[in-house]
Parts: structure tokens; C-alpha cells; sequence
């Protein structure tokens, strides 16, 4: 059974994860390397909360994938429910922030980008949202001057700083509110810079976040 929610570092608070708002595309330097046009508004897709896992579990390559990628995000914690929120207003819905990895099927959503087809099963199978715990928001003054980096098997492999975002959490609040009511527990990926790549059965992977945490699952 997945977890299903996540857990404040300093509080022990628990809250009960709805969904699960993803980015894509928020970095140049990702965009340029999936030959992908910059995008004039976010690129907004869902995982459900069946798919997150916790540090220390496993991340398991479902039969329909041969090709198992990794993505480190800034993760933001939803902290009171809101509609429609104004971009001034929007961190005042922050609850917390951790680090998350967008697991993805790389060759599930190629195939789906080349149908026109959806994300889904490429984006939202089990264990392909591994979850730090979170950090309050009062830890974290500014998201935006955040050193993100991501090593496979001792070799950091990505390295940016959450500073390089096109959309930054208030951007993403305000426009992802505008679709979709925001709950409590809900969670949005904020993104993955460049230097995405393929992990297989055995490797080990750590994702860190400066000010928050770090988070490491295995790949079975
Ligand atoms: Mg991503």
C-alpha cells in the first residue's frame, strides 16, 4: 500500500495528500535537452497519490517501460484550501516545501507525444513520486535561491539552483488555482532542470534540496 501522504520534519504533522499537480518544462536547460518550445503558460499535468513513495523505498519499473527516468523537483506543500488565488496572495498558501523526484517512462511518453496521446501512465504509475519529508514554509523564506541537485549512484548527474524556474511558486499557485481548486495536502512538482537521463534495476538515487532535505530511494 502507498503512503499517501507526507509528514512535516519538525512537527511530525501529517497531512493526507489529494493530488498531485506536476510541471513540466519549467527549466531552459530541460526544455532545450527534450527539444521542447519554452512555454508561454505552465505545463500542468497530475500523478494521483497512489504513486508516492518515501525515502528509503523502492521505485519499481512497471512491465510496459524499458526506459526508467529521473527527474529531481522542488516539491511545494499545499497548506489551506484556495480557488482561484492572486499571484500576491499565493505563498500565503504555501504550507511547506520538500524534494521530489517525477519518475517517468521515457519511452511511454515519447510514444504518447508522438500520438498526441496522454502523460498518465508515462507520469503517474505506482512509485514514480518518491517524497521527502517536508519543511515548514517558515524554514524556507525564499524557494526561489534554492541549490536542487540529484546523484545516481554517487555522481551528480543534475545541478541547479530553484532561481532558474520560468514559473516561480507564485506564478504556479495562482495559475494552477485557476483550474484546479487547491486542498490542503495537495502537493505541485515544481519542475526538473537539465541533466535528465535512464537509471536501472540496482542504482541508487539522492535527490537534495538546500534548506529542506534529501531523499533516496533504490531502484529495483
Ligand atoms: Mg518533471
Amino acid at each position: 500500500m502507498s503512503v499517501r501522504t507526507v509528514t512535516f520534519r519538525n512537527s511530525g504533522e501529517e497531512l493526507r495528500v489529494g493530488k498531485i499537480l506536476c510541471l513540466g518544462r519549467n527549466y531552459r536547460g530541460h526544455a532545450r535537452e527534450m527539444d521542447a518550445e519554452v512555454p508561454a503558460t505552465p505545463v500542468v499535468f497530475l500523478k494521483p497519490a497512489t504513486a508516492l513513495i518515501r525515502s528509503g523505498e523502492d521505485v519499481v519499473l512497471p512491465p510496459i517501460s524499458k526506459e526508467l527516468h529521473y527527474e529531481a523537483e522542488m516539491v511545494v506543500v499545499i497548506g489551506k484550501d484556495g480557488q482561484n488565488i492572486a499571484r500576491e496572495k499565493a505563498m500565503e498558501f504555501v504550507g511547506g516545501y520538500a524534494v521530489g523526484l517525477d519518475m517517468t517512462l521515457r519511452d511511454v511518453q515519447s510514444e504518447a507525444k508522438r500520438k498526441g496521446l496522454p502523460w498518465s501512465i508515462a507520469k503517474g504509475f505506482d512509485t514514480s513520486a518518491p517524497l521527502s519529508s517536508a519543511v515548514s514554509s517558515s524554514n524556507v523564506p525564499n524557494p526561489h535561491v534554492l541549490s536542487l541537485s540529484l546523484a545516481v549512484n554517487g555522481v551528480r548527474r543534475q545541478h541547479a539552483n530553484t532561481g532558474e524556474m520560468i514559473f516561480r511558486v507564485e506564478d504556479i499557485i495562482a495559475f494552477c488555482s485557476s483550474i484546479f481548486t487547491l486542498e490542503k495536502g495537495d502537493l505541485i512538482f515544481t519542475g526538473t532542470p537539465e541533466g535528465v537521463g535512464a537509471v536501472r534495476s540496482g542504482d541508487r538515487l539522492v535527490a537534495e534540496l538546500e534548506s529542506v532535505g534529501s531523499l533516496t530511494v533504490q531502484v529495483r
